[in-house]
């Protein structure tokens, strides 16, 4: 029998990391010496989608300030519950638009596989907070039909990881999924969307980083941080071994009320990412997804921002401005 100590050392430090991530709404009010009073509202909406948030994200957050960017992120409110015109399930048409089991091939030439249904943040805001991952990972059955349909689709240039949370995977299980997509002939670069540089950072190993750079795909990982206090020295530590190891960092956020909705915010963001070695690429409209009515920022105020955006920065730390609309063949630039 293998005594408990020698398991326990086993367990990755960011595997363990993960696991203690805070989902008690009590737990995190009580971290941030915020009002109790509001618990009854947290608890509520964590019925809907359940709090979750790594506690070195927690803290980066002020405490006893409730309008915390971050905190905002993660926060479950009694909003949650209101139905509006226009919100829904499955704002951008995922289910349709799924090819086999986890296989999401919208696009010309690139193809995007919700890897697992796991995630280390709950972003309240998240589009995919209805999705019914369980019976839609692409991850599940050793990627099996996933590789099939990259392989007889000689379309196809790239495969994007997404989730859920791509890197809340296993080093060999990601490992086997590169493996394999690199032997597939016409596939040309690997993309990684995730978040977990961000909330995570303990998650870039020196493992991981081999892993991406070994590969003969070019890779590129999609980071995605929505304010500037979110980049803390951690993540800036995280970030540099795995561009060093020649990988392109890239970041999309949402544009999110009370979040990141103002130009001072927005500037912000772009300088401290490319401080990290971080390029911005898409500043999402939120997606209309039932239960984030409230952090949504109406088009005319975000072409504002952007305006604003262009005249206070090159032209390279500007994101493009995107919608997705579903049934459209590509992200929808705002103009
Ligand atoms: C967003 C998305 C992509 C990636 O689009 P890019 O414009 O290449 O970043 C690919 N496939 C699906 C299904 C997507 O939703
Ligand atoms: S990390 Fe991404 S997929 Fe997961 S909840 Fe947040 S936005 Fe959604």
């Amino acid at each position: 029998m293998i005594p408990e100590t020698s398991a326990i050392r086993q367990t990755p430090a960011w595997q363990q990391e993960l696991a203690c991530a805070i989902s008690d709404p009590a737990e995190l009010l009580a971290a941030l010496h915020l009002d109790p009073a509001w618990l009854p509202a947290a608890q509520g909406a964590a019925q809907l989608f359940p709090l979750r948030v790594p506690r070195g994200f927690v803290a980066r957050m002020r405490r006893g300030d409730p309008r915390d960017p971050l905190l905002r992120q993660v926060l479950p409110l009694a909003e949650e519950h209101l139905a509006a015109p226009g919100f829904s399930t499955d704002p951008v048409g995922d289910l349709a638009a799924m090819a086999s089991p986890g296989v999401l091939h919208k696009y010309q030439g690139r193809v995007l596989l919700t890897a697992t249904g796991a995630c280390a943040v709950h972003c309240r805001y998240c589009f995919r907070r209805h999705f019914p991952y369980t019976e839609s990972s692409a991850g599940t059955d050793h990627w099996q039909a996933a590789l099939d349909y990259l392989a007889q689709e000689p379309s196809l240039r790239e495969v994007i990881l997404s989730g859920g949370d791509p890197l809340t995977l296993s080093e060999r299980r990601l490992a086997e999924f590169i493996r394999a997509a690199a032997g597939i002939a016409h596939l040309e670069r690997l993309r990684i969307h995730t978040r977990l540089p961000v909330v995570l950072p303990e998650r870039i190993t020196p493992e991981l980083v081999r892993t991406l750079s070994s590969t003969r795909l070019s890779t590129v990982v999609v980071i995605h941080a929505n304010h500037a206090n979110e980049i803390d020295d951690a993540v800036i530590d995280a970030l540099a071994p795995m561009r060093a190891a020649g990988v392109t960092l890239l970041n999309q956020s949402v544009l999110l009320r009370d979040v990141n909705d103002s130009a001072g915010a927005l500037v912000a963001l772009s300088e401290t990412l490319f401080a990290a070695g971080v390029l911005p690429y898409y500043l999402h409209l939120l997606d209309r997804v039932q239960g984030a009515a409230h952090f949504e920022v109406p088009e005319d105020e975000a072409r504002a921002l952007m305006q604003q955006l262009t005249s206070r920065l090159p032209g390279y730390l500007v994101p493009r401005l995107v919608r997705e609309i579903a049934g459209a063949p590509a992200k929808q630039v705002v103009a």
